[in-house]
């Protein structure tokens, strides 16, 4: 007789993982104090003109997160807000080329559309799942201007390499550090290396803010103009240097895109809380990886030598379906999730799967000069977009070591199962 006790979930057997849900839980709540503050804050100012307030408070802790190695921090009402003001201040406009990682959160780049520029696609480098130095040399042209990293799923990009494109090619570097609040590569911080750096601060991300985002640099001028974009009135007047931007100040350049006084509050807090929730994340995710070695079929995230994960956004190992007969991705998907999983596939496609990124012309300026992009099949952003897994980024110690237990003894029970799995997963295509 079959012993029916093991029997997949899926086809009707007892659940592996029984731990009450949500697995993951993101944002964490707040504490008494940020209530107090988020409190007492609605009676002081609602509405936050200047850099003051919980505002200033906020940009300050932030440089000093970045180990004062940038001298200006502009806080904005999103990270794409943010990116908006500092593909502005960058200098993009019709005719200049973006250069950008092929498979990223499209904000990443989107804005650069709506200041009529182009946006050309590189590869990823299939271990750190960033941008690929050898595909940014081939995507440059004289028109490209600026080369955007986005630090994707926490681990840095090779900055050394990017540093010394942008460097021989007279480029501006952006890093999109969305993903990577506390990550570092050869020590320093991400967020210092390029011209200018985004930090989204959506309630998503490791440091949140519920809305929000920051841009930070170290160049003057790239402050002024994304200061003069976003902030009109007191904040224009008493930060501008340039004189011929600063008269400006009471219009800006037409656009209101600051953060709200509660967002700062609530981001201030969730900073101070980083270092130990990044601790405990790390030895979540440490204590996953390396339990996955065992598991033929999944390769963990891999780590290189000279980064640190920082915030480790999000857990995508990549799925090895030839350690498995084959078996669709949907298929363990779905075998994973009956065993009461929370798994799935990353939830950002291929930007050149979306519309704004295969027109033929700009959608939001027909007319403006125009870089069509050039889309190549067989990428590693296609292979990475194929067999990654999205797992929950535990971040519990030691609470979530027992429910990485049951993750880890899932996957082995859908090991036992493969035979049957398999056949289910061919008479179901
Ligand atoms: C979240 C995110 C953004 C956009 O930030 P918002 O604050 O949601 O506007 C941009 N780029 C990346 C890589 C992101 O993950």
């Amino acid at each position: 007789m079959a012993d029916r006790s093991d029997e997949l979930a899926l086809f009707g057997g007892e659940p592996v993982i029984t731990l009450p849900r949500p697995h993951e839980v993101w944002p964490p709540p707040a504490d008494p104090a940020e209530l107090a503050a988020l409190a007492a804050q609605r009676d002081d100012d609602i509405s936050i003109k200047g850099r003051c307030g919980p505002i200033a408070r906020f940009e300050t802790e932030f440089l000093e997160f970045l180990e004062g190695r940038v001298r200006h921090a502009v806080t904005f009402n999103s990270g794409t807000s943010a990116l908006f003001a500092a593909y502005f201040a960058l200098g993009v406009t019709e005719g200049v080329e973006v250069v950008g990682p092929a498979l990223t959160y499209h904000a990443a780049l989107s804005p650069v559309y709506a200041l009529r520029g182009s946006v050309v696609l590189a590869d990823v480098d299939v271990q750190t799942r960033g941008i690929s130095p050898a595909a940014v040399r081939a995507a440059i042209t004289e028109n490209t201007r600026v080369i955007t990293v986005v630090h994707q799923w926490g681990h840095p990009c090779d900055m050394d390499a990017i540093l010394r494109i942008a460097e021989e090619n007279g480029l501006r570097v952006l890093e999109d550090c969305s993903h990577a609040h506390g990550s570092r590569y050869k020590g320093r911080p991400v967020g210092t290396f390029g011209d200018a750096a985004v930090f989204s601060l959506q309630a998503n991300k490791a440091v949140f803010a519920g809305e929000g985002g920051i841009l930070v640099t170290d160049d003057r001028a790239v402050h002024d103009r994304a200061t003069l974009l976003g902030h009109y009135r007191d904040r224009s007047r008493e930060e501008i240097d340039d004189e011929s931007l600063r008269r400006y100040w009471v219009s800006g350049f037409g656009l209101k895109l600051r953060m709200s006084p509660f967002n700062a509050v609530v981001a201030s807090h969730a900073l101070a809380a980083f270092p130990e929730r990044k601790e405990a994340r790390h030895r979540c995710l440490r204590y996953l990886t390396d339990r996955l070695a065992d598991v033929d079929y999944i390769e963990p995230v891999h780590v290189c030598d000279e980064v640190d994960m920082g915030a480790w956004y999000g857990y995508k190992p990549l799925y090895r379906p030839k350690a498995l007969e084959g078996i669709s991705r949907g298929t363990l998907i779905a075998a994973l999730r009956a065993e009461g999983m929370e798994v799935g596939a990353p939830s950002g496609p291929r930007l050149a799967t979306l519309p704004l990124y295969c027109a033929e012309a700009n959608p939001l300026f027909p007319e403006a000069r125009y870089l069509p992009n050039r889309v190549r099949p067989g990428t590693n952003a296609e292979f990475v977009e194929a067999h990654a897994l999205s797992l929950p980024t535990f971040y519990r110690w030691p609470q979530d070591k027992e429910l990485i237990d049951h993750y880890v003894e899932a996957f082995h029970k859908i090991h036992r199962h493969r035979v049957a799995l398999a056949e289910y997963d061919t008479r179901s295509r």
